[in-house]
């Protein structure tokens, strides 16, 4: 899968008020054929369609227009915020100039563990905040099921996009960052969309911005909980890790979405550059001596550990043995073991994804049926209880890539 544009070639305004109207036009066009990537509620698609339907998807109730190609902001200056937002964020892919700066990215190809750049961070929990064990045991998909807001990346997800300011100048977005932000978000998670169409991902987008009164320079204990506990009270949140949990299961509701997640993108000084743990992935805008351009590129990373996928570079020391996501699978591509490693978004700054970042997101099919194990009731295929232990033992003895795929 070569770029983020991969999967997406229209973008279809609507005539609807609500999300629950948006979601009926994603699977009537659908069932058409076409295949919604991005919805931005409640009047904005994005994804493909075929050129062969396309009548058909302009002739569904509450389709007002389709375009293939840069939108003039002006047709979509009454329909309000959010779809502006998206049409800005479509228009940006066909930049000649953008197209240029993104093939090439000084870090292409890069490990996310390169001497001279900065590290990303590991994926624990913050401060007082409890790690779980397997991924949520008993999950059930769909708003209003297990706690667990992103077991495994199928279905709908809601993306809670948060920009945090301060009163600061140095700390706040202009216009033209919120719309490279939203822009780049888009294309990492358009680009994971695609990588596997058989998993129907679809991402819902809320954006918000929210200035909170806090200042690193006044406040010698200032860190994540800071500001993140004054966004969450802000939003009308109790303000703590609990608070944010609430939110983000409140927005899978309200969006009727399968999962859900906050993406948190703020100036203010960092742990790290990029970081995660469920339910949220916080991002530094300036991506400190990486690139604006590679947010893309992180956003991608970053969710997929959201979604259950291990790191894989060697500076992040990890452990083929140690087992991942909803199906629990070995790390076998994890560069300090693998017999050969591949590249993959969990390693390297690159648009590729290798097979054990696939099962940890869920995207294995074992019994080859064409469901998914964690959607599917007898996903096991059965085989002589001693070719399993042998196969145990060679990956035991790093005699052959761990199974599990
Ligand atoms: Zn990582």
């Amino acid at each position: 899968m070569p770029n983020p544009s991969a999967g997406r070639n229209a973008l279809v305004i609507l005539d609807a008020e609500t999300v629950q109207a948006a979601l009926t036009l994603v699977q009537e066009i659908e069932r058409l054929g076409g295949r919604v990537l991005h919805v931005h509620p409640p009047r904005v698609l994005i994804g493909n369609v075929p050129p062969e339907v396309e009548d058909q998807v302009k002739a569904l109730a509450n389709v007002r227009s389709l375009h293939r190609k840069r939108i003039e902001l002006s047709e979509v200056a009454s329909l309000g915020p959010e779809a502006i937002r998206a049409v800005r964020a479509w228009n940006r892919g066909f930049s000649a100039a953008l197209r240029a700066l993104k093939s090439g990215r000084p870090g292409e190809g890069k490990s996310w563990g390169a001497p001279g750049y900065a590290a990303e961070g590991p994926v624990q929990p913050p401060p007082g905040v409890e790690a779980r064990g397997r991924d949520a045991a008993s999950v059930e998909a769909g708003p209003g099921g297990a706690d667990d807001t992103s077991a495994y990346l199928i279905g709908k997800v809601a993306v809670n996009l948060i920009l945090v300011e301060g009163e600061a100048p140095s700390y706040t977005f202009t216009a033209m960052e919120q719309d490279t932000v939203v822009a780049e978000v888009q294309d990492g998670l358009g680009w994971l969309a695609s990588v596997e169409p058989k998993a129907n991902v679809t991402w819902f987008y809320e954006v918000r911005r929210v200035r909170v009164d806090a200042d690193p320079s006044r406040d010698p204990a200032f860190s994540e909980d800071t500001w993140r506990d004054a966004a969450m009270a802000e939003l009308g949140y109790p303000a703590s890790w609990a608070g944010l949990e609430q939110f983000v299961r409140d927005r899978r509701t309200a969006l009727g979405t399968d999962w859900s997640f906050a993406i948190f993108v703020t100036r203010f000084p960092l742990w790290h550059f990029a970081y995660a743990f469920k339910p949220r992935v916080v991002l530094g805008f300036d991506m400190d001596g990486w690139g604006i351009d590679d947010m893309d590129r992180v956003t991608a990373h970053e969710a997929c550990h959201i979604f259950g996928a291990a790191d894989e570079y060697a500076e992040s020391k990890c452990d083929c043995r140690e087992r991942f996501g909803f199906l629990q699978v070995e790390n076998g591509n994890c560069e300090l073991c693998a017999p050969t490693h591949v590249p993959c978004i969990m390693s390297h700054n690159t648009w590729a994804m290798c097979d054990y970042t696939r099962a940890h997101l869920g995207w294995r099919d074992s019994n080859g049926d064409g469901i998914f194990d964690p959607l599917d009731r007898h996903p096991v295929v059965r085989r002589p209880w001693w070719i399993e232990l042998l196969d145990r033992l060679r990956a035991w003895l790093g005699l052959s890539p761990a199974r599990g795929l």
